[in-house]
């Protein structure tokens, strides 16, 4: 089969990380027999520095034209001061609104090899972390109407945070058809007790729910959440959220499994051209050092292979050489811990993957 693919490799450490992925795809495609076209597009600081605006015009033709698109990380301090329209952040705005991408998928997975690397107390950690948390990503607060405006006590602000049936209709779906394949159990997050857009979630969730009487369902409120995320992360299967909240909540989950570097992550639409991307930034401490972890990226090409092109034996694959690179006891930088091993190059981890799957 052949395959058109967007790389948006962005800032920072991105275009390390996008390389080190594309190499894995090719490996893939040699392996399987499959033909992966690869178009760069500017995004982010870099597309500010080229054009003027952090998502040109072109890059969103391509990659509305592809079958997919994988995304590096976008962002740096060079960009920081500019206005909220034109920082690099846009760009990812803008490719979910304009490819309609209202899911985000981000697997948290404690790898066994891992296990010293999670934060948590021993037994908390047996227990073992393997959750999916299914994030809205077109609605919610970041992208409902802000402005400032004077107020009793002077100039104010205000974001707002609106939602709709059918918004919610369809995330639920998408959470419990992920739970069906995985151990039917959906834990849906708001703030019920306060917001009356989160009293809407609960009751859309609800509806939703009786239409998938095999999947168990339970509501939880976002700040019981964030701690039972720490104290028993093993009760969670598929965790379903609005936009702010599974912001926040895919990042502390992330550090339970060890490392940023490590999870993906897969923004998804009706159509099956989806944005995968790891779920950390452009790591400009890092940056052009060789010293990125690229397994979130490498992941991220697995979810695409999985999500938008239907290649569930060739994604295991991937999936399967990262098990075995972390089981020999490889580590890059950022998951080298207390172990004494002496950490591998963004590089070099590469090639440890790659001769994995050969
Ligand atoms: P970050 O995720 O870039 O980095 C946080 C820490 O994790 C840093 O110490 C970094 O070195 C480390 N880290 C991140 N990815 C790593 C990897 N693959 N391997 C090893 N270490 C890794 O977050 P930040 O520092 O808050 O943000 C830096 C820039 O990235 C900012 O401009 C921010 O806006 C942007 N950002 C972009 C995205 C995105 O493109 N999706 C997401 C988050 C932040």
């Amino acid at each position: 089969m052949e395959f058109q693919i967007a790389l948006l490799k962005g800032d920072g450490i991105g275009p390390e990380i996008v390389d080190s992925a594309v190499a894995v795809l090719e490996a893939v495609g040699r392996k399987f027999g499959h033909t992966f076209h690869f178009t760069p597009y500017l995004a982010g600081g870099c597309a500010i520095d080229a054009t003027g605006v952090p998502l040109p015009d072109e890059t969103v033709a391509g990659c509305k034209a592809s079958d997919s698109v994988l995304l590096g990380a976008v962002g740096g301090p060079k960009w920081d001061t500019l206005p909220g329209n034109l920082r690099p952040e846009r760009a990812l705005l803008g490719v979910r609104s304009a490819l309609g991408l209202y899911t985000n998928i981000r697997p948290a997975k404690l790898y066994p090899a891992l296990k010293s690397e999670c934060p948590l107390r021993g037994d908390i950690v047996d227990r073992g972390v393997d959750l999916v948390m299914i994030r809205e990503l077109t609605g919610g607060i970041y992208f409902g109407e802000r402005g400032r405006r004077t107020g009793k006590m002077g100039e104010e602000a205000y974001d707002t945070e609106c939602y709709s049936v059918g918004e919610v209709e369809r995330i639920a779906r998408v959470a419990f058809e992920t739970a069906r394949k995985r151990s039917k159990k959906v834990t849906s997050i708001d703030k019920a007790n306060v917001l009356e857009s989160s009293r809407l979630w609960r009751e859309v969730v609800h509806r939703v729910a009786a239409e998938y009487p095999d999947v168990a369902c339970s509501d939880m409120l976002v700040d019981n959440a964030a701690m039972q995320l720490v104290k028993n992360p093993a009760q969670f299967d598929v965790v379903v959220t609005s936009n702010m909240f599974g912001d926040i909540l895919s990042d502390e989950s992330s550090q339970i499994t060890g490392s940023i570097g490590l999870l993906p992550s897969a923004s998804l639409g009706e159509s099956k051209c989806g944005m995968y991307e790891p779920i950390h930034g452009s790591a400009p401490d890092i940056a052009g050092q060789n010293k990125a972890n690229p397994i979130a990226t490498v992941l991220s090409a697995a979810m695409m292979l999985r999500y938008s092109f239907d290649l569930e034996a060739e994604a295991r694959c991937i999936e399967d050489a990262i098990d075995r690179v972390l089981a020999d006891g490889l580590r890059t930088a950022d998951i080298v811990g207390n172990t004494g091993v002496k950490p591998l190059s963004c590089t070099e981890m590469t090639d440890a993957i790659l001769a994995r799957i050969q």
